[in-house]
């Protein structure tokens, strides 16, 4: 299974992402994590996007595609794969496209977590004091969602066009979403 799962922030993506991965047997790619891990241990990488992180703001194009195309190229990652918060924007998706194309492999889907607007929020403020990472404040929250419908949102489009995606309700209990998300995947598997 290739899949790419897709949400605003505070959607649940980086919750459900390891339940999915774990129950198709793949590895959950999460940009995020792999940035914060690199601002964590003070990497070069990590250095160069820390404020950017800080600020909501998104890695450049073509940073983010190389750390995701490394990524892919793991042994773990040859039979399948869950990217979390990849691609953000057209740039990143034409980028995917050539890597997959490269590599003889295409998408068997993409899920998209839908949870209205202020529950979001909620989710988002509520994570902030949870787990205190530098970009839950509300200006920066609220400049996430800006950049999210700005540059991310159209992507739906985009995949909707390609017959890929997969809406599912991410409203509800973790449990909840992810037996909803697995309920829905299995039409794409077939089709593979
Ligand atoms: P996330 O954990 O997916 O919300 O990502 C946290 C932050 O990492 C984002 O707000 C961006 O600053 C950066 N980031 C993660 N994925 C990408 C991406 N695909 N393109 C650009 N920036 C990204």
């Amino acid at each position: 299974m290739r899949l790419i799962i897709m949400g605003a922030p505070g959607a649940g993506k980086g919750t459900q992402a390891p339940h999915i991965a774990e129950h198709f047997g793949i590895p959950a790619i999460s940009t995020g994590d792999m940035f914060r891990a690199n601002v964590k241990q003070k990497t070069p990488l990590g250095v160069k996007v820390e404020a950017i992180l800080a600020a909501g703001d998104y890695v450049p194009d073509e940073l983010t595609e190389q750390i995701v195309a490394s990524r892919l190229d793991e042994d773990d990652a040859a039979g399948g794969f869950l990217l979390d918060g990849f691609p953000r924007t057209m740039h990143q998706v034409a980028a995917l496209d050539d890597y997959l194309a490269a590599h003889g492999q295409q998408l068997d889907g993409v899920l998209s977590l839908e949870v209205d607007r202020e529950a979001l929020i909620a989710r988002l403020l509520n994570r902030a004091q949870l787990e205190g990472r530098a970009d839950d404040t509300e200006a920066t929250i609220r400049h996430r969602m800006e950049v999210y419908e700005l540059d991310t949102k159209p992507l739906l489009d985009e995949y909707r066009g390609r017959g890929l995606l997969i809406q599912v309700n991410g409203d509800g209990e973790v449990d909840q979403v992810t037996e909803r998300v697995i309920k829905a995947l299995p039409q794409a598997a077939d089709q593979k």
